[in-house]
């Protein structure tokens, strides 16, 4: 074979085999390695990483883009000084992702303003920065999507697809009552996640409070009795951090007010 009908028929290979990124690269690489007196060892080292880093790169991109988390922020950005009721250490040990390892589930539970969302989403972009498969969702998505579902025909597809992320975050339980069937869709959802993977879950409502959720107590009983059963709890008292800067603005404001008096 001639020297360019073989390298017709590598491109034709590269091709095949959908290595796309490669096969661009391959004429860069290849006056490379005669350029650089490279060994086939290392000639196809080269071109394959570049191969797999451009696979690496498209992973990314579709795990970010199915996470669907609604804000970029991370546990860095959090201000643990203004929260003094939350163990700085235990959100560190969370950062390690240790806890996806036994499938322990969060809760964060305190009233809004305080940073659950926040701590619930770094906790969800740690995990995606680290490669696992992460969603976010509401409770009333989840209720909208899965009523949906069962209208179509598509319940147990919709039980997969929230039974596959490694991690799930259900954020703002509570917020809205709910119906017995979405009561019965988020029952099913922590039910075939129990023990396998872990969920992040955000409420207003104090745990003793949960029958008010659901209209069946015992509904609610046995799905705190699974969240809990392994599981870290931040409770989350004080201040809303919104209010805070809101109040913050008014009070210097009113100092600077005070420090120049019209007269
Ligand atoms: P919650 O979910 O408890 O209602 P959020 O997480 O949505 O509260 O926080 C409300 C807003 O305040 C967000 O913009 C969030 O980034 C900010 N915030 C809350 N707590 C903190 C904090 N401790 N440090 C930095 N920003 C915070
Ligand atoms: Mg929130």
């Amino acid at each position: 074979m001639s020297e360019s009908s073989t390298y017709q028929s590598l491109r034709g290979h590269l091709a095949y085999l959908r290595l796309g990124a490669a096969a661009e690269a391959l004429p860069g690489e290849l006056e490379h390695a005669t350029k650089s007196k490279l060994g086939h060892t290392a000639f196809l080292e080269r071109l394959l990483e570049i191969e797999v880093r451009a696979t690496e790169a498209r992973r990314r991109t579709s795990l970010e883009r199915f996470a669907s988390l609604p804000a970029p922020w991370r546990l860095e950005d959090f201000d643990f000084d203004a929260q003094p009721s939350i163990d700085r250490s235990l959100v560190a040990e969370l950062a390690t992702l240790r806890f996806l390892e036994d499938a322990t589930n969060v809760l964060f539970i305190g009233p809004p303003g305080v940073g659950k969302t926040m701590l619930a989403v770094g906790l969800a972009r740690a995990s995606l920065d680290a490669g696992y498969r992460t969603y976010y969702t509401t409770a009333a998505d989840l209720a909208a999507r899965c009523h949906r579902a069962a209208l179509e025909g598509r319940w147990a597809t919709t039980m997969r697809f929230y039974a596959g992320p490694r991690l799930l975050i259900i954020d703002e339980v509570g917020y809205l009552p709910l119906a017995s069937e979405a009561a019965a869709a988020l029952f099913q959802v922590i039910t075939q996640r129990y023990l396998k993977s872990s969920t992040v879950l955000t409420t207003n409502l104090g745990i003793a409070s949960w029958g008010q959720i659901f209209d069946d107590p015992t509904v609610a009983v046995a799905m705190l009795d699974r969240l809990l059963h392994r599981s870290v709890v931040f409770n989350i008292d004080g201040d809303s951090y919104r209010m805070r800067a809101h109040r913050a603005r008014s009070e210097a404001l009113r100092k600077g007010v005070v420090a120049t008096p019209i007269t």
